[in-house]
C-alpha cells in the first residue's frame, strides 16, 4: 500500500517512521530544499511524546540535545529589580517526563530513524489530488497513491486542496509570535531573559549546541492584523511597532531584524476542524488539529497523533476508512482538552495590563520558590489542566517489522 505524507518537520517523519514499520510503502514530500534547518525556536516534549521517542530509538539523541534553560530572569517594564524564577520547577509542576530541543534538531532525530526505509522528495509541493488517489506535484510527475496524509503544519497545503480555502474553522487567541536568530553573544547560556510589559512579552535565550541565541516575542492584539503570512517585511514592520522604544536590550535584538538569516512570525490560532479526514486524504499534527503555536504542547500531540495514525492503518490492514475513524476517535479527546489547556494559556502568558504583569511574575518567582514536591503535589490535583499530558493514555500497536 503506497502512502503520500506532505510535510517532513515533526508529524511527517515520525509518521514515515511508523508507517514503514508496520510494512508500508512511503514517500514523504517536504516543500523546502532540504531537510529545515532554518534556527526555529525550542519546543517542549512530553510524556507521551518522549515514550514514543523512546520505542524509535532516539530518546538518547533527545535528552543530549535539550536545551538546557533552567532558569529566567525576568524583567517588568518600568521596574528596576529583576525576578529569578526556576523554570524546571514550573516544568516539573506541568509533567514528571519532559525535554525542550530546538525543533529543528528534534525534526532532525525523526528523519535519521527512518530515512532509509521511507522516499524523502525534497524541494516539492502537492498541487492537486484526486478523489481516486492520483497525485500531481509542482516539479515530479504524477503519481497515484493509496492514501495522502497532510503534515504539512498550521497552512497545511493539503487541507486547503482538500477541505478548500477557508479549510477549517480557525479561531484566533488574541496574539503573535515571532522567532528570530540573533548573536549567540547577545544571550547568557542556561538562562532566558524575559522583559514583560501590559500586552507584550520579548524574551532571548541559547543552549550549549547551538551557534547563535532565539530572540521571542509575543503580543497581544484584540484584532486579527492584515498580512500575509509569507510576507516578512510587513510583519518585520508588525514586530517593530509592537516593540520598538521599550527597553535598550529588546531594541538592540529588533536591530537584528534587517540581518537576521532566520525569522517566523504567526498569529496564534487555532484550529477547529471538526474532523480532519476525507476519503483517502487525512491530516496529522498541526495541519489537522494545531490547538495554537506554543500555548498548546503541539509537537507531543503531532508526534502522538503520528503514532497512532500509523497504528490504526496497521491495525485495519490498510482499511483507511475504518483507520481513519479509529484514529480520530483515539485523538479527540486529547484534542479536544488540548484546545481548552491553549485558549487558558493564551489568556494568561501576556497579561494586559500592569497589575497582571505584577501578578505574573510574583507568581512565577512563588512557583520557584517552593520545594519541587510541593509544586508536583499542587499541580497533581490537577489531572484535567496543567497535567494534561501526563495523564493521556495511549494505545500501544504491535510491529510487525523489526524496528
Ligand atoms: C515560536 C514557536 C514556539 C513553539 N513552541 C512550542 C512549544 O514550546 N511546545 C510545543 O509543543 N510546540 C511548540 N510550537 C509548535 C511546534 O513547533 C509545532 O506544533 C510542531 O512543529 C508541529 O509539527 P508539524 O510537523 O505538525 O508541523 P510543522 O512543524 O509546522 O511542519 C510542517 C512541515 O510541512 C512543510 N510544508 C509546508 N507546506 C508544504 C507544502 N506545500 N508541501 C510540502 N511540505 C510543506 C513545512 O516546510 C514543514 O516542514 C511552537 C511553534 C512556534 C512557531
Amino acid at each position: 500500500m503506497r502512502i503520500l505524507i506532505s510535510g517532513a518537520s515533526i508529524a511527517g517523519p515520525v509518521l514515515a517512521y511508523w508507517l514503514t514499520r508496520h510494512g508500508f510503502d512511503v514517500t514523504v514530500v517536504e516543500r523546502a530544499p532540504q531537510l529545515r534547518k532554518t534556527g526555529g525556536h525550542a519546543v517542549d516534549l512530553f510524556r507521551p511524546a518522549m515514550e514514543i521517542s523512546e520505542k524509535m530509538g532516539v530518546l538518547p539523541r533527545i535528552e543530549a540535545l535539550a536545551t538546557g534553560t533552567d532558569t529566567a530572569t525576568i524583567c517588568r517594564e518600568g521596574t528596576r529589580r529583576p525576578v529569578r524564577v526556576d523554570i524546571t520547577k514550573a516544568v516539573s509542576a506541568v509533567s514528571d517526563r519532559h525535554v525542550e530541543i530546538m525543533r529543528d534538531d528534534l525534526s532532525e532525530a525523526y528523519y535519521d530513524a527512518g530515512r532509509d526505509d521511507a522516499e524523502y522528495i525534497f524541494g516539492d509541493s502537492i498541487t492537486a489530488i484526486s478523489p481516486n488517489g492520483e497525485v500531481t506535484f509542482e516539479h515530479a510527475p504524477p503519481r497515484g497513491f493509496d492514501v495522502v496524509v497532510g503534515a504539512d503544519g498550521l497552512h497545511s497545503n493539503v487541507r486547503r486542496l482538500v477541505f478548500g480555502e477557508d479549510a477549517g474553522r480557525t479561531r484566533f487567541l488574541g496574539g503573535y509570535l515571532a522567532v528570530q536568530s540573533v548573536p549567540k553573544s547577545l544571550a547568557p547560556v542556561g538562562e532566558m531573559v524575559v522583559h514583560v510589559g501590559a500586552g507584550r512579552l520579548a524574551g532571548i535565550y541559547t543552549a550549549q549546541p547551538l551557534d547563535d541565541a532565539r530572540a521571542l516575542f509575543m503580543f497581544k492584539s484584540m484584532e486579527e492584523l492584515q498580512y500575509h503570512y509569507r510576507d516578512v517585511v510587513r510583519q518585520k514592520e508588525l514586530l517593530r511597532t509592537a516593540f520598538a522604544g521599550r527597553h535598550a536590550m529588546v531594541d538592540s535584538w529588533l536591530d537584528e531584524l534587517d540581518r537576521t538569516p532566520t525569522f517566523y512570525f504567526d498569529s496564534i490560532t487555532q484550529l477547529q476542524l471538526d474532523t480532519w479526514s476525507r476519503g483517502r486524504i487525512t491530516l496529522v499534527g498541526d495541519a489537522g488539529y494545531c490547538p495554537g503555536p506554543a500555548v498548546g504542547g503541539s509537537t507531543s500531540i503531532a508526534v502522538l497523533g503520528a503514532y497512532i495514525l500509523a497504528g490504526e492503518l496497521a491495525q485495519a490492514n490498510g482499511d483507511y476508512t475504518r483507520a481513519f475513524a479509529a484514529y480520530e476517535s483515539e485523538m479527540s479527546e486529547t484534542v479536544r482538552r488540548s484546545r481548552a489547556m491553549a485558549r487558558g494559556i493564551a489568556k494568561g502568558l501576556v497579561p494586559n495590563s500592569r497589575a497582571g504583569v505584577w501578578a505574573l511574575t510574583r507568581g512565577a518567582q512563588l512557583i520557584s520558590m517552593l520545594p519541587a514536591g510541593l509544586t508536583k503535589a499542587v499541580a497533581r490535583l490537577n489531572t484535567k489542566g496543567v497535567r494534561l499530558y501526563d495523564s493521556m493514555q495511549f494505545k500501544e500497536y504491535s510491529t510487525p517489522v523489526a524496528g
